[in-house]
């Protein structure tokens, strides 16, 4: 059995971003609008010679009826299915309400979960960090998707550690 990663937060930190770089594809569908990618979607991933499944989600707005309620029920169905959970969130917007609502969501649920901060492309990543510590959770990664940087640390640090 493949491990399986799934990528949940809200829309807009960067899950498709980082799913197109896994899986170095163009699958997942990226752009400004935020709440595109509205069911799961499931690709292969293979990253220094380890394979896994990786699954990307729409993202979880907080206003959970409607389509946003079936996104966010798409989500944690995808927690369900995997073995890690990344938890994304963007530096760009610092900690939001949202992200401690979708934190409590996750500790709910009892799963290896996987804090990663994206978009740390020029900011200072002490001080965005500090912001999101106060999440709670044990691992904390930074990242940017969009440029590659962090994401062999990920790998290694937190899907295959030594
Ligand atoms: P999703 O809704 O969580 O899947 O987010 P997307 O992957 O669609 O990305 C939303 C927006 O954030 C897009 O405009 C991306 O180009 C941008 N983005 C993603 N990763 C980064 C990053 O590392 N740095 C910056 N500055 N922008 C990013
Ligand atoms: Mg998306």
């Amino acid at each position: 059995m493949l491990p399986v990663i799934a990528l949940v937060g809200r829309p807009n930190v960067g899950k498709s971003t980082l799913f197109n770089r896994f899986t170095r594809t163009r699958d997942a569908l990226v752009a400004d609008l935020p709440g595109l990618t509205r069911d799961r979607q499931y690709g292969h991933a293979t990253l220094n010679d380890h394979p896994f499944i990786i699954i990307d989600t729409g993202g979880i707005t907080g206003g959970e009826v409607g389509v946003d309620g079936l996104m966010a029920e798409q989500s944690m169905q995808a927690v369900r299915e995997s073995d890690i959970t990344l938890f994304i969130v963007s530096a760009r917007d610092g900690l939001t309400p949202v992200d401690e609502s979708i934190a409590q969501q996750l500790r709910s649920e009892n799963k290896s979960v996987h804090l990663v901060v994206n978009k740390i492309d020029g900011m200072d990543q002490n001080t965005v960090l500090a912001d999101f510590y106060a999440l709670g959770f044990q691992s904390v990664s930074a990242i940017a998707a969009a440029h590659g940087r962090g994401v062999g640390k990920l790998i290694e640090n937190v899907i295959f550690p030594a």
